[in-house]
């Protein structure tokens, strides 16, 4: 038996060790062709107003379907960054999601956000990348805003830091708004929100996880959420609570003077049509505030 194992463990080990290597390199060549082959799909998730239920905007999140497969964003981002796939991937994303959210915007007032990577915002074409996308879907700068994680913006260091801070602050002058997403996560200092070109900061689910718990640890939590809010109020940021599942973090939420929000209770990232399907349904405000997303996806 000890001999039977002893042979096993290099069928275990070997193959697998084999497979993650070919899961990597065939992630790889599938993405190299998958803008092409159209496998690409931008779905959208509603940004709502806490108070009202109303949608205000919508983020653009991305899914890859390969033949006979569907591929989350936190699986092939990665590959696609280090890659530099995502110089491809993310110029059709931006195109997409423009001529996409252009009648919501035209007729409902409702902007869309993009989510951007340091790789793409630190290229001196990104400016002219996001301002063709506008350009080609008859968009407005307004209608756009740019989502970059603190980490994407800050963890290179100040040199590298600093291209990806001017492309912002030049798309800014175009009337495109930026977002740090995740906030939270990452550096966390609260003082460097002040000096960057941002307009809106996405406060991580953490933060929401914790909003409606019970507890002293809960309720310091709940104070370091508040003091986020806060703080995003007195440098006229719009702050935005990811991941909102329960009508109590709503609440919570709204309890702290947090005035936007996103999450599964509002709706989960779902394809074009039904975003127009409940732009055009007049019960939108009340429907997103009941809670009636669909199942996940
Ligand atoms: P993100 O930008 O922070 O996007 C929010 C993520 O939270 C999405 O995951 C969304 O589906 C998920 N989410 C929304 N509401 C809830 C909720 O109530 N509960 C929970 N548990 N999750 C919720 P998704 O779509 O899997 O995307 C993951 C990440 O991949 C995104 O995080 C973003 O960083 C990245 N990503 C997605 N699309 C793109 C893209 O086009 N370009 C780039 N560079 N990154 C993208
Ligand atoms: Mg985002
Ligand atoms: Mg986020
Ligand atoms: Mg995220």
């Amino acid at each position: 038996a000890a001999k039977a194992a002893g042979k096993n463990q290099a069928y275990v080990f070997t193959p697998r060790l084999r497979i993650e290597q070919a899961g990597r390199s065939s992630l790889t060549e599938g993405l190299r062709h998958a803008v092409a082959r159209d496998e690409l799909e931008v779905r959208y998730q509603p940004v709502v107003d806490l108070d009202s239920g109303e949608m205000l905007a919508v983020e653009a999140l991305l899914r890859w379907h390969p033949v006979g497969g569907l591929v989350m964003p936190d699986r092939f981002i990665p590959v696609a960054e280090d890659t530099g796939l995502i110089i491809p991937i993310g110029a059709h994303v931006l195109q997409r999601a423009c001529a996409d959210a252009r009648p919501w915007y035209e007729r409902h007032g409702v902007a869309v956000h993009v989510n951007i990577s340091g790789h793409q915002l630190r290229r001196p074409d990104v400016v002219d990348t996001v301002l063709e996308a506008l350009h080609s879907s008859g968009l407005p700068g307004e209608a756009l805003v740019l989502e970059i994680t603190e980490t994407a913006l800050l963890a290179t260091g100040r040199d590298e830091a600093a291209p990806a801070i001017a492309h912002l602050a030049t798309l800014r002058e175009h009337g495109i708004r930026a977002a740090i997403d995740d906030f939270g996560t990452g550096y966390s200092s609260l003082s460097y929100l002040r000096d960057l070109p941002v307009d809106i900061v996405k406060i991580d689910g953490a933060f929401t996880r914790i909003a409606a718990e019970t507890g002293e640890e809960a309720r310091r939590r709940r104070a370091l959420a508040g003091a986020i809010v806060d703080l995003c109020a007195s440098l006229d940021l719009t702050a935005v609570a990811e991941q909102v599942e329960t009508q109590e973090e709503a609440e919570a939420l709204r309890a702290l003077g947090c005035p936007q929000g996103q999450g599964y209770l509002f709706g989960r990232p779902v394809p074009r049509e039904e975003i127009d399907g409940l732009l055009d349904s007049a019960t939108v405000a009340s429907s997103v505030l009941r809670g009636t997303g669909g199942p996940r996806q």
